[in-house]
């Protein structure tokens, strides 16, 4: 007697989301799309654990800043391809169709809730810690609460920028969005390897007023500016005290201030 033909169905991952898109924009950067589970309600700004199955069998988690709006259908993520990453050297690899494991308790301080109202707002961001201002920039209530929005992201090079450029280029024409940011959104991008029309860090360009005077706004003061920073441990540390010699406090959620920080990664980064 032959064997009876089973389906070869595929295992389903616990929180199993399904992935949509993936665009890789570097060797070591790139961006993909899932599935949003029904019930996942979460503000602009905060992170998940998302992962894959590990060798033990396993789930092998690790935070994400949730890159889209929480308007948005689908989730969608930004990452590093750490070399010998336990789990980005295998998450690189995900095409659409895969899936991956994504626990739907989203938390975080980089949320408009943590700050008091005010007049501008800053994003400051490293490398992958554009991803949560890649949410709040396609936010509407970024626009609705600031007269201006200021995104500072640095990266090594040109190419690493690429997906905050595209993303930005892409919020004129948006038709949900493009009309409330309008002129609002002002983009400072700059590289630290690369010749570019802007360079140097975050840290530099606000002690030493060049981005002010680039955009020809006034030295941020506490009345009129707030700041959500995210990047390493190191930056952020830096950060805080550029912000806090401004004049500007630190907020959380339960404590809303002028200013909130979030680490982009555990570690010394790559
Ligand atoms: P890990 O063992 O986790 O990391 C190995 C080393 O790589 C770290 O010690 C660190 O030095 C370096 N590293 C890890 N992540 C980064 C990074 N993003 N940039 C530069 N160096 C890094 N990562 C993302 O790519 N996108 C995100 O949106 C994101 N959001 C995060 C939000 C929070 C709150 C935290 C704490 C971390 C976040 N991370 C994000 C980092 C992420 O959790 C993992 O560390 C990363 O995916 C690498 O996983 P891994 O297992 O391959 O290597």
């Amino acid at each position: 007697m032959d064997a009876p033909q089973t389906a070869t169905a595929k295992p389903h991952l616990p929180d199993a989301q399904t992935v949509t898109q993936v665009t890789h924009w570097t060797d070591n950067l790139f961006s993909f799309r899932v599935t949003r589970p029904r019930s996942l309600r979460f503000r602009s700004g905060e992170f998940v654990m998302i992962g894959l199955l590990g060798d033990n069998g396993k789930p092998l988690l690790r935070a994400y800043s949730i890159a889209s709006p929480a308007w948005d259908e689908e989730l969608e993520f930004y990452s590093i391809k750490v070399p010998d990453g336990p789990l980005t050297s295998r998450l690189q690899h995900i095409q659409p169709g895969d899936e991956i494991i994504l626990r739907p308790k989203p938390v975080g301080t980089l949320v408009h809730d943590a700050l008091l109202p005010g007049k501008r707002i800053w994003f400051l961001a490293t490398g992958t810690g554009l991803a949560p201002f890649a949410s709040l920039m396609r936010e509407p209530e970024t626009y609705e609460k600031y007269e201006q929005v200021i995104m500072m992201h640095t990266c090594r090079t040109v190419a690493e920028l690429e997906y905050g450029r595209r993303l930005v280029e892409s919020l004129k024409d948006d038709p949900l969005i493009g009309e409330l940011v309008g002129d609002k959104l002002l983009y400072y991008p700059t590289t630290t390897r690369e010749d570019f029309h802007h360079t140097g860090r975050v840290t530099d360009n606000l002690t030493s007023g060049k981005v002010f005077a680039d955009l020809g706004l006034p030295a941020m003061n506490p009345a009129e500016d707030r700041a959500m920073v995210c990047g390493s441990l190191a930056f952020n540390i830096d950060v805080k005290k550029i912000l806090e010699d401004f004049g500007l406090k630190e907020g959380a959620n339960s404590d809303p201030q002028q200013f909130v920080v979030e680490k982009a990664f555990v570690g010394d980064g790559i």
